[in-house]
């Protein structure tokens, strides 16, 4: 559960959250849609505290992630991060790009670490890949793999920030499918994107955010398909 109150947040003078509400439920799907600078990567970036917010509250499975006396570290151990750029470690194979987060942070024991990278790793549809180097890798399957490395840690929430649009398009599907069967799983997923399509069919919930605040959030056939806001419908109207 991702609970976010009036949570705001400026670079120097630029307020670029102007005060965000909402809660992701246990095994909710949230998307996040809204045009360029809305503020969608901060948010997302002040529920692992990349950022610091300036006020407000951010709750993650109980835990106020504002509490200056929060264990930060082990709440951010259970949120698992996919950014646009899949962020792999060139010179490691995909096997060590699993496992070594696994080793560092959570002390698993080497054939734990392992034996979990394939669970994983399977289950993106990358067994085979193990011993291959992200850049041998197409980007929909480095894309995979750091799915695969995000889960191996065991989030209890995952957060995507646009994961397929750095890809060709005929890569984009794969990925999708990927988020699709956690979803189906009852992963809790906050995800930033620009598919529409996937938002339709798998979010449990689309918040519109504009110029820093949210300006509309309720189910896909609602927001999407019959937008009660203005600006909703403009946005959908680019980018359908
Ligand atoms: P996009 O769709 O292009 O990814 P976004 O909705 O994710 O946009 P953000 O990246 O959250 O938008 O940026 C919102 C605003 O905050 C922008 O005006 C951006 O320039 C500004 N901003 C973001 N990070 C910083 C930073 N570290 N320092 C200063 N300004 C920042
Ligand atoms: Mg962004």
């Amino acid at each position: 559960t991702v609970e976010i109150s009036d949570l705001h947040k400026s670079f120097g003078r630029l307020e670029v959250l102007k005060g965000i509400d909402f809660t992701v439920e246990s095994g909710q799907v949230v998307c996040v849609i809204g045009p360029s600078g809305s503020g969608k990567s901060t948010l997302l970036r002040c529920v692992n505290l990349l950022e610091q917010p300036t006020s407000g509250k951010v709750i993650v499975d109980g835990v106020d992630l504002t509490d200056p006396d929060v264990d930060i570290d082990a709440a951010r151990r259970r949120i698992g991060m996919v950014f646009q750029q899949f962020n792999l470690f060139p010179h490691l194979t995909v096997r060590r790009n699993v496992t070594i987060a696994q080793e560092r942070v959570l002390k698993r024991r080497r054939d734990e670490c392992d034996s979990v990278a394939r669970e994983n790793l399977e289950k993106v549809g990358l067994l085979e890949k193990l011993d291959a180097y992200p850049p041998q890798l197409s980007g929909g399957q480095q894309q995979r793999v750091a799915i695969a490395r995000a889960l191996a840690m065991n989030p209890s929430l995952m957060l995507f920030d646009e994961p397929t649009s750095a890809l060709d398009p005929e890569l984009v599907g794969d990925v999708l499918s990927v988020m699709r069967q956690l979803a189906e799983d009852g992963m809790t997923m906050l995800v930033v994107t620009h598919e529409m399509g996937f938002a339709r069919e798998v979010a449990d919930r689309v918040v519109f955010m504009d110029g820093g605040v949210i300006v509309e959030d309720g189910p896909p056939e609602q927001v999407i398909a019959d937008p009660r806001h203005e600006r909703t419908r403009e946005f959908l109207r680019r980018v359908l």
